[in-house]
């Protein structure tokens, strides 16, 4: 059992040791006014009946902070419709955590937004789906929801909070880029998140709806390279490239049990937001067991970390300690083999297969959408 944060140790290939997590991602509650395609939540959603209780949240903070994470991104589903959600803040706060709320911005409103700002919110990051509110509203499955995120925006900046506009951008929405850049512009916000799907969960659930084109993936490229050269020192454009086009896979959480960690709302506590999709792999909860030794000693934290697990190519490969073998949920999906290389990776002997994919999906073209909600989860639960 490995019993010390190896925060004074550089990591070893040999030992599987553990950095204390950056980052926490709580997903407060799955419950959503939203209904996006795309949601980064399991299909099976977890029902409201058990969620976690306020007391276990507050104790999960300061849990959190004696471990060493600095950031606590607070989710869900949407974190507003938690009616504790200024305890929750405020006890983050209090611990020493920077807090940043992701949050559709659909229910909000300015008094709330400003007593969370004077509970110690530190960042607002609001998920836009488009620039054109028409299709805004139809991606978001909510009428007007487009007006409220503009005008939501708009209060963040006048209370004096820390922006972000995230994007997810797809076939239905990718054309738009660069409208969608020059509206977070316009907000203020101080970073553009604009992420190209990744298909788990509800994405992969609407690939065929949603995979983009060759062609539309290229000219997202250029779109951001131009944005990023004209809005250099003014607002920063993280970027997130397809993996169906690309060549070598991402660092997936910056590696498996390294940086960082999601807590649901039932308080399992999971490697990244689509591990439940692993066979196999053993999920602690924070009712019943320490942060800290979850991190430490969870088997689910454990079975991916470092490189020892790796097969080949990775095993030999050069670069397995800066993607780290991309991504264990994707390989499962793609190869069936958690411990495969990512499938996005040139060197993958199914590498070809995700080729495949990407050419037959984006001719789909009249794929309908399935929005996420639970009635869809029931159904699709079968
Ligand atoms: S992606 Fe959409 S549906 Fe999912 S939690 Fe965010 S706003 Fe809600
Ligand atoms: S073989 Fe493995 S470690 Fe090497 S680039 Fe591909 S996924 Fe990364």
């Amino acid at each position: 059992m490995i019993e010390t944060l190896a925060d004074t140790a550089a990591p070893s290939n040999d030992v599987v040791c553990a950095l204390a997590p950056v980052g926490l991602l709580a997903e407060l509650t799955h419950r959503c006014p939203l209904q996006c395609p795309y949601c980064s939540n399991p299909v099976a959603l977890e029902k409201t009946a058990s969620d976690l209780p306020t007391e276990i949240w507050l104790d999960v903070m300061r849990q959190a902070a004696d471990l060493g994470v600095l950031q606590l991104h607070l989710s869900g589903g949407e974190p507003l419709l938690r009616p504790d959600l200024e305890q929750i803040v405020e006890q983050a706060s209090k611990s020493g955590l920077y807090t940043n709320l992701i949050t559709s911005a659909a229910t909000l409103t300015r008094e709330r937004l400003s007593a969370l700002a004077d509970l110690g919110l530190d960042h607002v990051q609001i998920s836009m789906q488009d620039a054109n509110a028409a299709n805004s509203d139809r991606l978001g499955g909510a009428k007007n929801g487009h007006a409220k995120k503009l005008e939501a925006a708009t209060w963040v900046k006048d209370i004096g909070l820390a922006l972000t506009i995230n994007a997810p951008v797809h076939r239905q929405n990718v054309d738009n880029l660069a409208a969608i850049i020059a509206m977070a512009e316009q907000l203020g916000a101080g970073r553009v998140e604009v992420a190209h799907v990744q298909y788990y969960g509800w994405a992969l659930v609407n690939r065929a709806a949603l995979m983009p084109t060759r062609e539309q993936v290229m000219r997202s490229i250029e779109v951001v390279a131009a944005a990023r050269k004209r809005l250099a020192g003014r607002m920063l454009i993280d970027f997130v490239a397809p993996d169906y086009f690309a060549h070598r896979p991402k660092p997936c959480m910056g590696g498996w049990g390294r940086g960082s960690m999601n807590v649901t709302p039932s308080g399992k506590v999971l490697p990244c937001h689509a591990a439940e999709s692993i066979p196999g792999l053993v999920f602690d909860n924070v009712r019943t067991r320490r942060l800290r030794d979850i991190w430490l000693n969870g088997q689910a934290f454990q079975q991916y970390r470092g490189t020892a697990w790796m097969k080949e190519p990775c095993q030999s490969c050069e670069l397995k300690e800066v993607d780290w073998g991309g991504c264990r949920c994707q390989a499962m999906m793609i190869a069936g083999d958690a411990a495969a290389a990512d499938p996005a990776c040139g060197k993958s002997p199914l590498h070809d297969r995700m080729q495949t994919f990407a050419l037959r999906d984006p001719a789909a073209a009249d794929a309908p959408l399935v929005l996420r909600n639970y009635r869809s989860a029931a159904e699709l639960a079968g």
